[in-house]
């Protein structure tokens, strides 16, 4: 079967006692038991229900995972990913880490004892260079937040399976319609939902996916304990979305495309970053572990933090907001936002500077998207060359 058409069919075959061609919201705690120690396939919603199971079979089989556990939001997958981990434990993870899982690793995981060296992702190498014997775990993002830099997975998942270390990778910004890191050698791959794959900005949800029956059990025994799982209606609202998950990207992609050369050729614009464009260094990255670039353009304003604010606020219709991978245009700005928990210098050495503005370029008509950042970029220029 076909992408498009797992995203509406697997795991969403019509209800067997109802025949409701939409898997219903199963909004119960509890199934009834056949007898003692018979249930009929569900007990408690902790540890299972069908409306979460639906969503959980359609992600595993475009992710080509044979597992899936989804959860509240995506740290908490991204936390149960760690609970993998004891103390002493040594993680190695890419420094332009997604802001929240920066958090996860410093302000909780620390505390027991877990550490982390943030590497540059430029070069595979610098993963190998960074293992010790205590070493349990890499952390990759990419494209990476907000710079778009693009890690080679293949040749990190190389190490890693030398050194016997799992490989996790978040494919928030891919989707598994743009990347399938499974494929590409990675262990573990984590989704924020709440993001493309959910697509509509009403839904706080996370996955785990793996084809390793072992670290699946344990997680799941992790879950089932501590909880986190998301709620029948958002796992609801998050298989909506899933259904058009294909068509939302290619439109994400073909704007963001049409954003990126667009912002490339603005007077008022220093630099855009975004893998699709041609003469971007990882084009060619992109072209052999990604079928697409995916939706976030990311780019430097001429000028400083009062230029960016001056853009943010002469937007109309994008709105200045976290996240992305809705179907509206959102604009943000990763060193307050996003990045607001990272030390400057760290910043200032990952080159989220206060200029850089992050987009993540929705399915509205391109014209509008287009007009409305020419507007606020103009606007911008004013209040440079009022100052200047
Ligand atoms: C948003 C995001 C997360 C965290 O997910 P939540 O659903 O907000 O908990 C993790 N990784 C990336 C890349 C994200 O964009």
């Amino acid at each position: 079967m076909e992408f498009q058409t797992k995203t509406i069919h697997i795991g969403q075959e019509p209800d067997p006692s109802t025949g409701a061609v939409i898997t219903p919201i199963y909004q119960t705690s509890i199934f009834s038991f056949d007898d003692i120690g018979k249930p009929k396939g569900y007990e408690y919603s902790r540890a299972g229900n069908p409306t979460r199971q639906a969503l959980e079979e359609c992600l595993a089989s475009l992710e080509k995972a044979e597992h899936c556990l989804t959860f509240s939001s995506g740290v908490n997958a991204a936390s149960a990913i760690l609970s993998l981990l004891r103390p002493g434990d040594h993680i190695i993870a890419t420094e332009d880490l997604y802001g929240g899982t920066y958090r996860l690793f410093e302000e909780i995981y620390n505390r027991q004892n877990i550490t982390v060296t943030y590497v540059s992702g430029d070069e595979p190498e610098n993963f190998e260079k960074a293992i010790t014997d205590k070493t349990k775990l890499i952390w990759l993002e990419t494209p990476t937040n907000p710079l778009l830099k693009l890690i080679d997975i293949e040749a990190v998942a190389q190490i890693s399976k030398w050194h016997n270390i799992l490989l996790c990778l978040d494919n928030t910004f891919s989707t598994p319609y743009f990347q399938t890191p499974l494929t590409l050698g990675a262990d573990v791959v984590l989704h924020s939902t709440t993001k493309y794959i959910n697509g509509h900005s009403d839904v706080i949800g996370g996955a785990v996916l793996t084809n390793d029956e072992e670290i699946f059990e344990q997680i799941k025994h992790y879950q089932y304990i501590v909880g986190g799982i998301v709620s029948p209606f958002d796992a609801w609202l998050t298989l909506r979305g899933l259904k058009t998950l294909a068509i939302r990207m290619d439109r994400h992609e073909t704007n963001a495309i049409k954003v990126a050369e667009f912002l490339k050729e603005h007077k008022i614009v220093e630099e855009v970053f975004y893998p699709g464009l041609s003469d971007n260094p990882q084009y060619s990255l992109a072209k052999k572990q990604m079928t697409g670039f995916g939706g976030v353009v990311s780019f430097k304003i001429k000028g400083g933090q009062d230029e960016a604010s001056s853009f943010f606020r002469n937007l109309n219709l994008l709105q200045l907001a976290l996240s992305l991978g809705g179907v509206e245009s959102l604009a943000c700005y990763p060193t307050t936002m996003t990045h607001g928990t990272i030390p400057s210098d760290k910043k200032e050495k990952l080159g989220v500077t206060d200029n850089l503005i992050r987009l993540s370029v929705g399915i509205e008509h391109i014209n509008d998207i287009l007009e409305d950042l020419d507007n606020a970029l103009l606007k911008s220029k004013s209040s440079l060359s009022f100052k200047h």
